[in-house]
C-alpha cells in the first residue's frame, strides 16, 4: 500500500460554537482547492477570546481573535495552516466589518459565518448559498496565508469581497495565475 504524503496539511479550528456541515464542507472544499493539502477538523474548541469584544461597537476584533489562531498553530506544527472559524462578527480598525483576516503570508486565518448567512440580509436562500459563502472565504483567506494578494479578476475567489454581492458573483476557484502561485507557495514547505 503506497500512502499518499500531502504537503500542506491544513488544520481547521472551531472558535466558539460552529455550524459543523460549514466545517465538513470547507473541510472537503479546500483539499479539493489547493494541490497537495490534506484539512482536518480539529476535535477541539477554542473559546471566542473575551478581550476582542468591543463593546461600543458590538462586535468582536478579527485581529485579537487572529491572535490567538497564530498561538494556537505555533503550538500545532503538524498544522502548516490554522483556519479559524468563527461565528460571531467581526472587525478592523479600518472597516465596518471583515469577513474574514489572514497573515499574508503566515499560518494563521479566520472566517466569520456571521455575515454569509442569508438570513442576515432577509434572504431566503437555502443552506447550499451559506455553504458555497463559506467556502470562497475560506479559500481567499488561506489564499492569502500562502501571500497571494488580491486579484484584479472580479470572478477569482482572490477577489477583495466589499460586500456580499461580491461574494456571491465570484467564483469558489482560483484563478490560473493565483492557482500557480499557490502550487509555488504549498511546493516550498515540503
Ligand atoms: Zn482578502
Ligand atoms: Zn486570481
Amino acid at each position: 500500500m503506497r500512502y499518499r504524503l500531502f504537503t500542506m496539511k491544513i488544520g481547521i479550528l472551531p472558535v466558539g460554537r460552529v455550524d459543523l456541515n460549514v466545517l465538513a464542507e470547507v473541510q472537503r472544499g479546500l483539499a479539493k482547492t489547493f494541490p497537495d493539502t490534506a484539512c482536518v477538523v480539529v476535535k477541539k474548541i477554542l473559546p471566542v477570546p473575551k478581550s476582542a469584544f468591543d463593546k461600543k461597537r458590538n462586535q468582536y476584533s478579527s485581529t485579537a481573535i487572529l491572535n490567538e489562531i497564530r498561538v494556537y498553530a505555533s503550538q500545532n506544527e503538524m498544522f502548516h495552516r490554522v483556519l479559524g472559524v468563527v461565528d460571531v462578527d467581526i472587525f478592523v480598525a479600518e472597516l465596518n466589518y471583515v469577513f474574514g483576516e489572514a497573515y499574508s503570508p503566515g499560518k494563521a486565518a479566520l472566517i466569520s459565518l456571521w455575515r454569509l448567512k442569508p438570513q442576515f440580509y432577509g434572504e431566503n436562500a437555502g443552506s447550499d448559498v451559506f455553504l458555497l459563502r463559506a467556502l470562497k472565504e475560506s479559500i481567499h483567506e488561506v489564499g492569502h496565508t500562502l501571500g497571494l494578494r488580491h486579484c484584479p479578476r472580479s470572478l477569482c475567489v482572490m477577489h477583495f469581497s466589499n460586500s456580499i454581492f461580491d461574494t456571491d458573483k465570484k467564483q469558489s476557484l482560483l484563478c490560473d495565475q493565483c492557482y500557480l502561485q499557490a502550487a509555488l507557495a504549498i511546493s516550498s514547505l515540503g
